[in-house]
């Protein structure tokens, strides 16, 4: 048997753990701030849905899912992300018929057959959101402003915000025909992959990531400069809207999501700190998902960051998230009379919030408090049986050292007040 985890899946532990709670609670109260309420999808979908929704051509679709039959024969996968399942809930649920927007974040393990390396796992933690229901752009600015606050409060708000946009059912004809023009005379020096982009997604030639095809890419005609009217008025909006915040922006022309369904503004906050997976937040607007899923025409922005590129990102600049929290009380105890009392009272304290510990593997009395000192108990109190009768103990500051007798009766109230 092997005793090992999968390549590209690690445990959490709990020192690990801590901080991507940390990190999911900052986000889930920027996001009430921006009034989204969490959702949470099933961990496998038709595998259909996401050859629809994430799009056939795609590095995700063909090469990255995890799909499998399950007993009854379905072709089931393993969530590479979150959007296709968020849309579908939207319509399954009649999202449409609330008020709009309808906005929703999420915060769920994703999964995807990778290429391991640093920043890159087969599963890893992705927090998002939505917003539907809303063709207005300055719900893009408001969608960029909450990231640019999320990473404020983790103290990295000057990773670097890249924008763009890839145009509508409009223009993005008329652009494709002018890139693929463009394109025709560098066809035999691009890649495998940009070879199958330039019949069945041209737009994803400006997405590759080989040296040759970035240098082709970067002459290759720029589709801000070819948007129609209205893209173009709604680009105006969303730079205006920025400014109007003082979020600084670059514009990256070669900047895509590639799928015919993502429209308009499409912007990554990215860093110089994470090796080559620069890119910790990915997002852009998706006018035409939901009617493409099944649902009625419905306008949609969300984005995704991926979790353990935060906290490389993090980690990478010193920043700790974590306060350590500790016993405030460590109470030991000789023999099983004081247990059973310093138990109910430790039982007693916890229902109080208190932070009480208390051994339970039956150490000596000075192995206990060498315990209390390694787990940094705030105060330790020792109960034997003379203390049981006598009603007094004596609670010490262990990082004073300092000593104070009470009664026994009052150790709750002392520690509940903070009295000692
Ligand atoms: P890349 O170009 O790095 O492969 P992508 O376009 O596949 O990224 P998205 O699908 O847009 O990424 O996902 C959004 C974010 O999720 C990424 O910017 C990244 O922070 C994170 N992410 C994506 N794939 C992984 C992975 N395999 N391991 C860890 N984080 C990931
Ligand atoms: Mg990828």
């Amino acid at each position: 048997m092997k005793l090992s985890v999968p390549k590209g899946t690690k445990d959490i532990l709990s020192n690990e753990m801590k901080k991507y709670r940390q990190i999911e609670n900052i986000f889930s109260d920027v996001c009430n701030n921006y009034g989204y309420g969490e959702i949470t999808t099933p961990v496998f979908e038709f595998t259909e849905l996401f050859q629809r929704g994430v799009g056939e051509t795609t590095d995700v679709v063909s090469k990255e899912m995890y799909t499998f039959l399950d007993k009854g024969k379905r072709s089931l996968t393993l969530r590479p992300e979150g959007t296709a399942g968020v849309v579908r809930s939207y319509i399954n649920n009649g999202m449409a018929s609330l008020p709009q927007p309808v906005k929703l974040f999420y915060m769920e393990k994703m999964y995807r057959y990778e290429n391991v390396q640093k920043g890159r796992y087969r599963e890893f933690t992705q927090i998002g959101l939505e917003a539907f229901g809303s063709n207005n752009a300055v719900i893009d600015v408001e969608v960029i402003s909450l990231v640019n606050v999320f990473f404020e409060k983790l103290g990295i708000s000057d990773l670097k915000l890249m924008i763009n946009s890839i145009g509508c059912k409009t223009c993005r004809g008329e652009y494709n025909i002018k890139l693929t023009e463009y394109y025709k005379d560098y066809i035999d020096g691009l890649c495998s992959d940009c070879k199958v982009r330039y019949t069945k997604n041209p737009l994803r030639l400006l997405d590759c990531k080989v040296d040759n095809c970035q240098k082709v890419a970067s002459n290759a005609p720029v589709f801000i400069d070819n948007l129609c009217e209205e893209c173009k008025d709604d680009f105006t909006l969303v730079k205006q809207g920025l400014e109007n915040l003082s979020i600084d922006f670059t514009i990256n022309k070669t900047l895509v999501r590639g799928l015919d369904y993502y429209t308009k503004t499409v912007f990554e906050f990215v860093s110089d700190n994470v090796g080559t997976q620069g890119t910790i937040c990915a997002g852009g607007r998706y006018d035409n998902l939901v009617e493409l899923l099944g649902g009625k025409e419905t306008p949609g922005i969300g984005f995704a960051m991926g979790v353990e590129r935060i906290l490389m990102e993090l980690e990478s600049r010193d920043i700790n998230m974590v306060n350590e929290v500790f016993p405030k009380l460590y109470i030991a105890t000789l023999g099983d009379n004081a247990y059973s009392f310093a138990s109910k009272l430790t039982y007693e304290l916890r229902k109080q919030n208190i932070f009480v510990d208390i051994d339970v593997t039956g150490r000596s009395l000075k192995a206990q408090m060498k315990n209390a000192n390694k787990k940094n108990a705030r105060y330790a109190i020792v109960l034997g049986d003379d203390e049981i009768t006598s009603n007094k103990c004596k609670i010490k500051n262990m990082a004073t050292g300092y000593e104070e007798e009470i009664f026994v009766d009052d150790i709750s109230k002392t520690i509940i007040e903070n009295k000692a």
